[in-house]
């Protein structure tokens, strides 16, 4: 199990890992100028049809492959040190495996971004020109002033006001960085440098990194003393920690019963023996106080990947962490690949959530690789949440998971209670809107009137989803997808959700030229012009997609945090894990809409998410209260999360499953043809299909062939798409069937184009 270094390569050939859709390596001559200079893991240009691209060297061979009699020459090496470490390119070599997708495209996703023009740098020796004098390679860094105390007695000096106040700002701590000065000392350069003159401050000139994670500077926590059920928990992880066991844990715990202090002190073990850790949260944009958190117990040493980071800030955290200098990274899904030295624990925060599942190229899903990882790295790995997916559950009830319980509140506080609306009952509300029942203008205005603040979720942004011609009944569609496009009535655009293509509103019906339209359905942005219009003295304000870019999210919570904020309406934004204390009631105004999606998933989805939302309500001392209006009150995910009953729900969701053959009980691939015209598209899936059909494991009925049959949108982003889905208990056999797909992929569907979706969402 060695983590250390890669061993330079002596060998007369390299095997290369490319970025193309062929699931094998290549092989190169190493030119005497590069002889020992290669490792596994090096990131190498090669010339590949005419072309050159950017490759990763795997291993070193001493013969050419059987029938091969020349191999082209590495042209260069692009990185000094090879970005991957023997124990992650182990790693993505299994993850390459397990989903049937070329390694070469495997490294390419998981390594950072090549920096731009690294191809066109290469030297005659095969080297690149040194960085330090290229433009723009710095733009992410500025240079700034750390001032530091000096210790010497300000108090009785004698100083101008400006010099006082700058020197007030060191209470409580050693160093500033001059731009924390903005807005509180005016020229703060000129005021620092008489203060260093005076003998006050030190002047340091550094580097600073803008980082919208570590602008507000934090102070150091202490933990609480753990509850009982936390001191179990992390007495389990501590032990599996000493021994290396490589074992995996379910910490199952209700929101805001303390899983998150519990992954703290783990993280604190594996620092403290020197070893590293990885942190996955579902939306790093949604988590400042989390990250807060982190730096608050451990200081700013931990890396946080976000997409907002530059190349050269990725570059900074990626060498950070490979040499040990930083050993705890945070991030979303792609933060899996962290090059984290000598890995001691990997984290899933909410493992449950669909967004660990990557969608697109290299298609993986987190929550399972970070399993295999840690595994084969000797760590041990968590996975946290409230409401588990069915698979995570039902390995922890067959013992292939530890199962750690926090079935309280850490703070005592109770669940809130949850009361159902049934709408079929409650027609318009009190103040003449469908979304505000009476129920809930009720417990709405008790709450404003105590002064508390309320949350009330929407699981669909714009303002009304769609727009009906009234004389012709069609329905505005996106041009490219299969999708009605969504009103927005604040730009005064219909926005189609999939690929954002816009167009104005007030133009006539593109069948009948009508100018008439009937709104169907409800977004985010008519539910909060219904809670102004019914609460005109409140301060509501809105969080989803399109008020929350980049430091939005930030802003809007800051604002609820201050108590400006009496009502956040918003998506599922609001449901992820923010902690503020003066919420107290969690209005859901429509429960049913993730219910409707065509999906095996669908119940488990809304149990997940109307829990979550629920979760929210009363957190901290006054009691929690959540409204939940419906069409279905009956449903079992309606009624078990309204009743915060998990063990229940799963029951009901297992049976379910069990009975139609689906995850965990059958394992599934599906194969997704696309081309730029519908019959290409189903020419080509039912040509995979038929050879699909023609292995021995289907015509035993050992593996299912379900399809090929249109896409839930056929039509996306301008393409066609096709799906083909195979299903069986037996992984084995499926991997069969699979990989003889694969191999009549790989062979080419021209013009259409295929890929396999391994375990998909
Ligand atoms: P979760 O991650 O399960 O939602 P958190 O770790 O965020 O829960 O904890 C919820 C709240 O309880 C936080 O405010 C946290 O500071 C507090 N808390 C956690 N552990 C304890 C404890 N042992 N004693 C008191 N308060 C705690
Ligand atoms: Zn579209």
């Amino acid at each position: 199990m060695s983590t250390g270094a890669s061993e330079s390569i002596e060998s007369h050939y390299v095997e290369v890992a490319l970025p193309v859709p062929l699931r094998k390596l290549f092989t190169y001559d190493v030119p005497a100028k590069l002889r020992g200079s290669l490792k596994p893991g090096s990131r190498v240009a090669v010339p590949f049809s005419r072309r050159k691209l950017a490759g990763f060297v795997v291993a070193g061979r001493e013969e050419l492959p059987e029938g091969v009699s020349r191999a082209l020459p590495v042209a260069g090496l692009l990185e000094s040190e090879p970005v991957f470490s023997p124990e992650l390119l182990r790693f993505l070599g299994r993850a390459a495996k397990y989903y049937m997708h070329p390694l070469g495209e495997v490294l390419r996703a998981a390594a950072p971004a090549l920096p731009s023009g690294a191809m066109r740098r290469l030297r005659e020796d095969g080297f690149l020109e040194a960085t330090e004098n290229l433009p723009g390679q710095r733009v992410a860094h500025h240079r700034t002033w750390k001032l530091t105390a000096t210790g010497k007695d300000a108090s009785a000096a004698r100083l101008g006001a400006r010099q006082r106040r700058l020197m007030d700002q060191f209470a409580g701590r050693d160093s500033i960085l001059l731009e924390e000065l903005r807005g509180e000392v005016s020229d703060p350069r000129a005021v620092a440098r008489s203060l260093a003159e005076k003998g006050f401050l030190e002047v340091q000139e550094v580097e600073a990194i803008r980082d919208p994670f570590f602008r507000i500077p934090v102070t150091r926590d202490e933990p609480h003393p753990p509850t009982a059920a936390q001191r179990l928990a992390i007495g389990a992880l501590v032990e599996a920690l000493e021994k290396r066991s490589g074992q995996a844990f379910l910490l199952h715990g209700v929101t805001g019963s303390g899983k998150t202090e519990v992954y703290l002190r783990a993280i604190d073990q594996v620092r403290n023996s020197g070893r590293g850790a990885i942190l996955l949260v579902p939306e790093i944009a949604l988590t400042p106080q989390l990250v807060g958190r982190f730096r608050a117990r451990f200081g700013d040493d931990i890396a946080v990947l976000h997409s907002a980071l530059t190349a050269r800030q990725r570059e900074d955290a990626w060498q950070a962490l490979r040499k040990g200098r930083v050993q705890v990274a945070i991030g979303a899904r792609s933060a899996l690949f962290a090059p984290v030295a000598d890995l001691g624990l990997i984290v899933v925060d909410e493992e449950h959530d669909p967004s660990f599942k990557q969608d697109e190229g290299f298609r993986y899903h987190a929550r399972d690789m970070a399993l295999l990882r840690a595994r084969d790295a000797g760590a041990i790995c968590v996975l946290g949440s409230a409401t588990p997916s069915v698979e995570t559950y039902h390995r922890a009830n067959h013992g292939l998971l530890g199962l750690l319980s926090l079935p309280s509140r850490a703070t005592g506080a109770t669940m809130p209670d949850v009361q159902i609306v049934d709408l079929r009952r409650h027609r318009v509300g009190p103040t003449g809107h469908p979304l505000i029942s009476g129920p809930l203008f009720a417990a709405l205005g008790r709450c404003l009137d105590q002064g508390h603040q309320a949350i009330v979720f929407l699981n669909r942004r714009g303002f009304a989803p769609s727009l009906r011609c009234e004389s012709c009944g069609l329905v505005a569609e996106c041009p490219a997808c299969s999708v009605a496009l969504t009103e927005h009535r604040g730009q005064g655009a219909l926005r189609c959700h999939y690929c954002d293509f816009q167009r104005a509103i007030a133009i006539p019906c593109t069948a009948c030229q009508g100018t008439e339209y009937k709104r169907l359905g409800v977004g985010t942005e008519q539910l909060q012009k219904a809670v102004e219009e019914s609460f005109p003295d409140a301060c509501v304000a809105r969080l989803d997609r399109d008020t929350a870019s980049g430091d939005g999210v930030e802003q809007v919570l800051d604002r609820l945090r201050s108590g400006e904020i009496d009502v956040l309406v918003g998506t599922q934004m609001v449901t992820k894990g923010h902690d503020i204390a003066g919420v107290t009631l969690v209005g859901v105004a429509l429960a049913d809409q993730s219910l409707a999606f065509p999906d095996f998933r669908a119940s488990e989805r809304t149990f997940q998410l109307l829990a979550q939302v629920a979760g929210r309500a009363g957190r901290a001392d006054s009691p929690g209260e959540v409204v939940l209006q419906t069409f279905q009150p009956d449903h079992p995910a309606v009624r078990l999360a309204a009743q915060h009953d998990y063990e229940s729900f799963y029951a009901e969701e297992i049976g379910a499953r069990q009975e139609v053959g689906y995850p965990p009980f059958a394992r599934l691939v599906s194969v997704r043809v696309h081309a730029g015209a519908e019959d290409e598209a189903r020419r080509a899936s039912q040509a995979l299909a038929d050879t699909a059909r023609s292995h021995q494991s289907v015509q035993d009925g050992a593996v299912q062939v379900l399809g090929p049959a249109p896409a839930p949108l056929v039509r996306l982003r301008g393409r066609y798409h096709y799906r083909l889905l195979l299903k069986s208990p037996e992984r084995k056999l499926l991997r069969n069937v699979t990989a003889h797909l694969a191999a009549r992929i790989e062979a080419g569907l021209a013009p259409a184009h295929a890929t396999l979706d391994i375990d998909p969402l």
